[in-house]
């Protein structure tokens, strides 16, 4: 028998037993496949144990011939491959293409995901189902398998796109928003005749943010036609080197790293989660304040809620206006809002470097003043600034 070797110097392998599965390995000829069909029948004389070939599989390498390999299938009678099938719920057979065989397991997270109605789901909810049952599905293949690297990043890519909106909402916007920026001359957002930017109509088509670039990038009078530019070369020209780079300058800078001590710290904080998820939100600065829905073109109101003359804006609302100024005094903490030009970034900052007992009672103090906020809002309830200290 000839059995089988993983490599050269290796013990040759002519049998492997599992629990109610056996593998036989022997040279793809007819006379070794004769010699196990021998000893299988055999086997079955002495233990009255007939071994059912319909329900057996086999494997070839890949350079047995395929008419050789009809020919051993007829001596064992086996018909079946050793394909895509399945053996305890994994794959049977890995070749090289890893990522083809685990394909599955990115489209069982996909499928699981899209069966989680997003809109009805509070975002401590997402979470919870993000953190406990996606990480599940690739579990029991990872405990047997060195999963592909790559397979990882893409699932881990779905997360991120479930956890900021729902899927099919990201797919289509990402598609939307490339497809306007492929389509769209800079020439179209012009004056009419004049070389000039038509604030109005770019505030109409781009989000705040892009609109603000948009209007700031100077327009070259003598140039004719629209052209592709990266900007982090001196010839506009693309390179991964240029990238490289620039990224790495923002690392040394810190840029990058005070907002990820920051944002570790939040993840760790003693605190309620959904306390936790709207920090989160505030760092990220996606809390729907007036003002920034106003930007977001929604018809709203701009003044705050709570004193009725200010902008409701994030730095107002939590730290300007009497109502949440009330509060911090409360609990005995102060915060100079000019300091914070942007709440985010200075919550972010404070969020690396305060003091943990101020981590517990801060985030309890802003979460509270945006639930009096909202009820005030939502149901024109009026709350006391005492509801900070329960
Ligand atoms: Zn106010």
């Amino acid at each position: 028998m000839g059995g089988c070797r993983i490599c050269t110097n290796a013990p040759s392998v002519t049998h492997l037993l599992f629990a109610d599965d056996s593998f036989l390995f022997f040279k793809a000829t007819s006379n070794e496949a004769l010699t196990i069909k021998c000893v299988l029948n055999t086997y079955k004389s002495w233990s009255g144990q007939p071994v059912n070939y319909q329900k057996s599989a086999i494997f070839f390498s890949y350079n047995v011939r395929m008419d050789k390999q009809q020919e051993i299938k007829q001596v064992l009678e086996v018909s079946n491959d050793i394909g895509d099938s399945k053996y305890l719920g994994l794959p049977s057979l890995i070749g090289r293409l890893k990522k083809l065989v685990f394909k599955y397991l990115k489209e069982k997270v996909i499928q699981r995901i899209k069966g989680w109605s997003t809109k009805l789901m509070s975002r401590a909810g997402k979470l919870v189902l993000l953190k406990n049952v996606v990480p599940l599905i690739p579990a029991y293949a990872m405990s047997c398998f060195l999963l592909p690297k790559t397979l990882g990043q893409e699932i881990q890519s779905i997360m991120n796109a479930f956890w900021l909106r729902s899927l099919d909402d990201f797919c289509v916007n990402s598609i939307i928003t490339s497809d306007l920026a492929k389509q769209s001359k800079a020439r179209e957002f012009f004056k009419e005749n004049r070389r000039e930017w038509d604030v109005e109509k770019v505030n109409l088509h781009f989000s705040s943010e892009d609109a603000a670039t948009i209007v700031n990038t100077r327009i070259l009078q003598g140039c004719t036609s629209d052209m592709i530019s990266w900007v982090h070369t001196s010839n506009g020209q693309y390179t991964v080197k240029s990238t490289y780079f620039q990224w790495s300058k923002s690392q040394s800078t810190g840029e990058g790293t005070s907002i990820s001590v920051g944002l570790k710290r939040l993840w760790r904080l003693p605190i309620p989660h959904k306390i936790r998820v709207f920090l989160w939100r505030l760092c990220r600065n996606t809390i729907s304040v007036r003002n920034r829905l106003r930007e977001k073109g929604v018809p709203v109101t701009i003044s705050c809620p709570m004193c009725v003359g200010e902008v409701e804006h994030l730095r107002h609302i939590f730290f300007e206006c009497s109502f949440s100024k009330e509060c911090w005094q409360l609990v005995g903490m102060n915060f100079e809002a000019h300091d914070m030009e942007y709440v985010s970034e200075w919550l972010v900052s404070f969020l690396a470097s305060g003091p943990l007992h101020d981590l517990v009672t801060m985030p309890a103090v802003l979460w509270g003043i945006w639930y009096a906020r909202n009820k005030c809002v939502f149901d024109n309830k009026t709350m006391s600034p005492g509801i900070v200290k329960s």
